[in-house]
């Protein structure tokens, strides 16, 4: 990794000095940018504990935070060479088109979808739609949605699948998870529809939700770039890293660390 580092450093700074191509035909790399600027941007959430939230002491935490961290050690030899922005379902894609950010790590799907407009990261974790509901609910599984109030989060699968499922459910927005928890506490929708990781948080710390056991689709957990060869060279680097961080244990061991399964 070092070699090619500074194989693409030298090549930007050919470029810069005047000495290789104008400016004009500078081509785009995602990767020399950040190895010249010496710092990675990801964006991350803050509203989905326990992938990405702000930890009682006003720290980014979280396992996407974590992978973040792992990710600048791999590409800059250090982990605290990272910027955090935070983003939500439905700004993060504009945050990486308007190079806010270099890369999310933002509890995000893959879906054909998506990668129309998008590159991916292998996946790094395995997610499931799930019902959150009031303890006492009658509400069993999404057959029982039909007619009732339900409550998604702008920009999510869930959004789009909810949808599709349930075609005469009365659809209720958020834009954060707290947000949306807070509606369904208030009796204001019937449940929640999403990620049972993100779910699965609230109802462990409240006996008052339920989470419930069926899961409705499978929510491949993968870094999003921006789409096309200006990413190719990044993205090979961050896969090498996901695989090396799987290998040795590191990915498991985050994970069981903040009590995701
Ligand atoms: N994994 C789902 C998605 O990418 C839901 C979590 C989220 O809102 O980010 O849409």
């Amino acid at each position: 990794m070092y070699k090619k580092i500074l194989a693409l450093l030298f090549l930007v700074v050919l470029a810069c000095t005047g000495c290789g191509k104008s400016e004009d035909e500078l081509v785009v790399n995602n990767l020399s940018d950040i190895i010249v600027r010496g710092k990675i941007i990801v964006g991350v959430k803050t509203d989905a504990y326990p992938f990405g939230y702000i930890d009682n002491k006003g720290n980014y935490a979280g396992y996407d935070v974590a992978l973040g961290k792992l990710i600048a050690k791999g590409l800059l030899g250090d982990e605290s060479k990272i910027s955090f922005v935070p983003v939500t379902a439905s700004d993060r894609v504009m945050k990486l088109y308007s190079g806010d950010v270099d890369m999310l790590i933002a509890t995000m799907s893959v879906t054909p979808k998506r990668q129309e407009i998008l590159d991916f990261s292998h996946s790094y974790y395995t997610a499931g739609q799930a019902l959150l509901v009031k303890k006492g609910s009658n509400i069993k599984s999404l057959k029982n949605l039909s007619g009732k109030r339900v409550i998604i989060v702008y920009g999510s699968t869930a959004e789009n699948s909810l949808r599709a499922a349930v075609p005469n459910v009365g659809i209720i927005g958020y834009k954060t998870y707290p947000a949306a928890y807070q509606a369904l506490k208030a009796g204001k929708a019937d449940a929640i529809i999403s990620d049972d990781s993100i779910l699965l948080g609230f109802s462990l710390n409240d006996d008052s939700v339920k989470l419930l056991p069926k899961r409705y689709s499978k929510e491949p957990y993968s870094i999003a770039f921006r789409k096309g060869d200006e990413s190719k060279d990044l993205i090979k680097e961050v896969n090498s890293i996901i695989e090396t961080e799987t290998r040795n244990g590191n990915l498991r061991r985050i994970q069981k660390s903040m009590g995701i399964r």
